[in-house]
């Protein structure tokens, strides 16, 4: 059997490879091999989000980019995958921390993620003067008091065009509650993120698998099991189901498994696996309104469990850890339409606390863990304070999860390997949805030849041969992972 180009991988990444080799290039003869159902591995697990908003030129760009091509796909779809612009909030209640928020909110803003609107408390003076002109409601747009030209425009429940991008900022306590009156009174800061939402993940990937399939695109259900090389290339691919196919080009695309399947090209691919959890609950209090962002809770916490509770946990030494200080970044946000009543929380908070079980040979299924589900319902009670309504009542838990695959400095690999004829495209880690689009595009951009985005070095597999890359790395810190 013969092909023009092997995928390895029908997740997400292998599949907008696919997309953009078959669709945008008109490449013929593509195989896309996965020994899973397409999509079932990792690219199902996911929160299905996205933001522009990063800490990083080179990802700044490539998200800008991935959105766009979201936002032209979901023009000319329909929006079947039903893209919406919700953004993301960030929220502190440590007034200790409102100038690291606001010295950190103007990176991506720097780096070409938009423009950040900054709201202020009014001085008392400015506020007696205002309150006889306006009395604003949650959803009209809302003036800053020190920026007398910004304006706040809420975000629709559906829909993506015609939206600020860039950040709002709320600085006064008084206009945060105005604005989200569910969250908790001690907020003092929150930065809304606004080229960011979330969107069916299943349903993109979908749409771009049938559109790939209609261009020729074959999926073939095996394990790719071995790669030849002839003089230095890549000359045929061994399957589980012993065949064999020739091909001048392969692309790893493997999610967790890139390392391995480097092996069989004998290239090292420098990624680590991490363990993400996840869990949908219903929500038939609406603890979480059904129009709301992607809340995101930016402080440290230890949880709020009863005297007896805490008497409890503190007598065995492996519930002990309960009682400390628990890292920050839980996050929540409704799921589905507006007839469900479906929320999904997460919150990586065990790597902080306890050895995670983590390693380079990832467990499949991924081992799931029976406090999580609790640990999360309880940690979003610092933000939606109504969840303590949850305590005594849990609802039943759907937790699921699946692994990041990432580089130590958390930017993806998308190019070619030091075989010829040999192309990566993973370590996509928590944000494999978000960029497939554009990923997908600058792999087929490397694979034909066609001109390269001037991202494209930040994320090729040869950087880490410059030395002065390598010494970067030594104080590399926030990589702005959820
Ligand atoms: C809990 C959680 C939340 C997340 N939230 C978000 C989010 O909000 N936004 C976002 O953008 N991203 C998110 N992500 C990350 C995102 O899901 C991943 O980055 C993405 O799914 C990775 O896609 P992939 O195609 O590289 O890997 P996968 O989806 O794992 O696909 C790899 C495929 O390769 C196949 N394969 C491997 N080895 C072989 C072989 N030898 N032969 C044949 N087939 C093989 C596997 O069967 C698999 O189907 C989240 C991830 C998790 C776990």
């Amino acid at each position: 059997m013969k092909s023009n180009t092997v995928i390895c991988g029908a997740g997400i990444a292998g599949i907008a490879a696919a997309y953009h080799l078959a669709v945008r290039h008109g490449v013929e003869d593509i195989l896309l091999v996965d020994e899973r159902a397409p999509l079932s591995l990792t690219s199902d697990k996911s929160t299905e989000c996205y933001r522009n908003w990063w800490p990083d030129a080179p990802m700044v760009a490539l998200m800008n980019r991935s959105i766009a091509i979201l936002e032209e796909l979901a023009e000319e779809s329909g929006n079947i995958f039903h893209l919406n612009r919700r953004g993301y909030l960030y929220l502190t209640a440590d007034p200790g921390k409102i100038p690291a928020f606001e010295r950190d909110a103007q990176t991506p803003s720097g780096l070409g993620a938009g423009p950040l609107r900054v709201y202020r408390a009014e001085r008392s003076d400015q506020r007696e003067r205002s309150r006889s002109a306006n009395s604003i409601s949650t959803s009209a747009p809302l003036r800053s008091a020190s920026a007398r030209s910004a304006e706040y425009i809420p975000s629709p429940t559906e829909g993506y065009a015609n939206l600020p991008a860039g950040a709002d900022l709320f600085l006064d306590p008084a206009l945060i509650r105005r604005r989200f009156p569910y969250l908790s009174e001690k907020v003092v800061a929150a930065l809304h993120a606004r080229r960011a939402g979330w969107f069916s993940a299943q349903q993109l990937g979908m749409y771009l698998l049938d559109q790939a399939r209609s261009h020729g695109v074959k999926l073939v259900r095996a394990r790719v099991t071995g790669i030849e090389q002839s003089q230095g290339r890549v000359s045929a691919v061994h399957l589980s189901d012993d065949s064999t196919i020739a091909t001048p080009f392969f692309v790893n695309a493997a999610g967790p498994f890139v390392e391995e399947v480097g092996e069989m090209l004998g290239v090292d691919i420098p990624v680590f696996t991490e363990l993400h959890l996840k869990v949908a609950f219903r929500d038939p209090l609406g603890v979480v309104p059904r129009q709301a962002p992607l809340l995101i809770w930016n402080d440290p916490q230890t949880l709020p469990w009863s005297e007896e509770e805490r008497r409890f946990l503190a007598a065995e030494a492996d519930t002990r850890w309960l009682l400390d200080e628990m890292p920050a970044g839980a996050h929540t946000r409704p799921e589905g339409g507006a007839d469900s009543d479906i929320i999904l929380l997460l919150w990586e908070y065990k790597h902080e606390c306890e050895a995670h079980p983590t390693s380079n040979r990832p467990v499949i299924p991924p081992p799931l863990d029976d406090t999580y589900s609790e640990v999360a319902l309880r940690g979003m009670a610092a933000m939606l304070p109504r969840f303590q309504e949850y305590f005594h009542r849990m609802p039943q838990p759907m937790l699921d999860g699946g692994y990041y695959t990432k580089t130590q400095e958390n930017r993806p690999l998308i190019g070619p390997l030091p075989v010829e004829g040999a192309y990566i495209i993973g370590a996509l880690s928590g944000f494999g949805l978000m960029s497939a689009c554009a990923a997908g595009e600058l792999l087929a951009a490397h694979i034909t030849g066609s001109r390269l985005p001037p991202y494209a070095p930040a994320f090729s597999l040869d950087r880490y041969d410059d030395p002065d890359y390598r010494k970067l790395l030594a104080d590399w810190h926030d990589a702005g992972q959820l």
